[in-house]
């Protein structure tokens, strides 16, 4: 079994992780620490949090044999952890009720949270009204442009949705205003963080909210082997796409002890590895001190956080949480890159073969998987996270598809604008 106890007493990962925060957010961080370790094992807590989880998640989410998409690959046998299918469409849902519930308990009727893509913000405004809690949501000014459904979304549901115009008006932006409310605002405030980083103890935290996911695919997983027959009781490989990596460690932390089981994170690799488009903080990156704590971050010669390119927004945060960073200094995890390109093909392919529509984040992880199951047996197995549902990405992928993409006899064989990398279609129309 691969000893695993992290983080320590002070939030550290190895050499990441900690807590670097100005004195006001010291005491407020404190506070949480202490809520967070009383609540953390209190029965009536969790068992308030195992419902919610059940009767507004809808959880268990199923694990689905992708069987069409295995058979054509004729490799390893893929399966989809079915994220996809919980309210507001993905795993940020399951972080955020933990959170809001703490919220609660802490006499806190204010929150805030930053969001990028729209995604986490959707789901924080949906549990504040949920809860009654008043929700304000700070994102870029162009991230509001790009993503107005989601700001839509946020409305409807009551919160504030408040344009953030400096810098580069993205998601690193919004993170330092969100940041700053709450250092002006800490003792009426929660600040509900979306992805395994931030000072401690949200990086843990964070990631015992997401443990569900692995947690119930320990259980699912030796069932659906055994009906098909194969030996293993785990799979041979997890695979998930990493942003910050909240939903990679949701999936990964139950399974660092099976060793036989490798994890494998999969990051947006842009235009490639190779360009300066792309947001592969753990393969790209360099240790730094980012939103809290230090881990692997992009950033130049003097240490300005560069701006990350990928055609999945969720996928576009420059840093990365420090558990990710740690398991991949320990050997225990490791970390890829998938284009652009590569991750609309397995978009499509899934689409197709599956009747799925996968989030631009998850896709890159069904497209790692679809070339690491060609490389395997068909009696061996890989375990993807379908972190989240593609309904909010039909718009891009029209968009970087040309305009008369829905008319087309078959939509394979497509080009990517920005990419010069021509697929190869599968059945040409003549
Ligand atoms: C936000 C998001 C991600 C990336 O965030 P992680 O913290 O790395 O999980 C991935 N997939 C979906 C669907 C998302 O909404």
């Amino acid at each position: 079994m691969f000893d695993y106890q992290y983080p320590d007493a002070a939030g550290h990962f190895g050499p990441y992780g900690g807590s670097f925060a100005s004195e006001t957010l010291t005491f407020a961080l404190q506070e949480l620490r202490a809520a967070w370790a009383r609540y953390q094992h209190d029965t009536q807590f969790q068992a308030e949090y195992q419902r919610e989880l059940a009767h507004f998640v809808g959880r268990p989410s199923p694990v689905y044999h992708a069987q069409r998409l295995s058979a054509e690959i004729g490799g390893a046998q893929i399966f989809l952890k079915r994220e996809d299918l919980n309210h507001t469409g993905a795993h940020k849902i399951n972080n955020v009720i933990g959170q809001a519930m703490l919220a609660k308990r802490m006499g806190k009727p204010r929150i805030i949270a930053e969001t990028g893509a729209g995604q986490h913000g959707v789901a924080t405004a949906t549990i504040c009204a949920r809860y009654g809690l008043e929700c304000i949501v700070y994102m870029g000014a162009e991230d509001v442009k790009r993503q107005s459904p989601n700001v839509f979304r946020m409305k409807l549901l009551g919160a504030t949705v408040v344009p953030v115009e400096s810098g580069s008006k993205t998601l690193k932006d919004a993170l330092n205003e969100a940041m700053r409310d709450w250092v002006a605002n800490v003792d009426n405030t929660f600040y509900i963080i979306g992805t395994v980083a931030g000072p401690a103890p949200y990086p843990a935290m964070v990631r015992d909210f997401q443990r569900v996911i692995g947690e119930e695919c320990l259980t699912q997983m030796p069932e659906l082997l055994a009906s098909l027959n194969l030996a293993a009781q785990q799979p041979d490989a997890v695979v998930a796409c990493v942003g910050g990596g909240s939903n990679a460690m949701g999936i990964f932390h139950p399974y660092i002890p099976f060793e036989a089981t490798r994890l494998i994170g999969v990051e947006a690799a842009g235009e490639g590895l190779d360009t300066d488009k792309h947001a592969a903080s753990l393969q790209k990156g360099s240790s730094g001190v980012l939103h809290g704590n230090r881990t692997f971050i992009l950033q130049d010669k003097d240490g300005q956080i560069t701006e990350t390119h990928s055609i999945s927004a969720g996928l576009g945060y420059p840093g990365v949480g420090p558990e990710p960073a740690w398991l991949q200094a320990l050997g225990r995890a490791q970390y890829v890159g998938i284009t652009d390109s590569e991750a609309l093909q397995a978009f499509h392919h899934l689409c197709r073969t599956e009747g799925i529509i996968p989030a631009l984040e998850s896709s890159h992880a069904v497209a790692y998987a679809m070339k690491l199951a060609k490389e395997m047996r068909p009696e061996q197995s890989i375990l993807v996270n379908l972190s989240g549902r593609g309904d909010k990405d039909i718009g891009t992928v029209a968009d970087l598809s040309g305009e008369d993409f829905y008319d087309r006899p078959s939509m394979r064989g497509l080009k990517v604008k920005g990419s010069d990398k021509q697929h190869e279609p599968h059945h040409r129309n003549v």
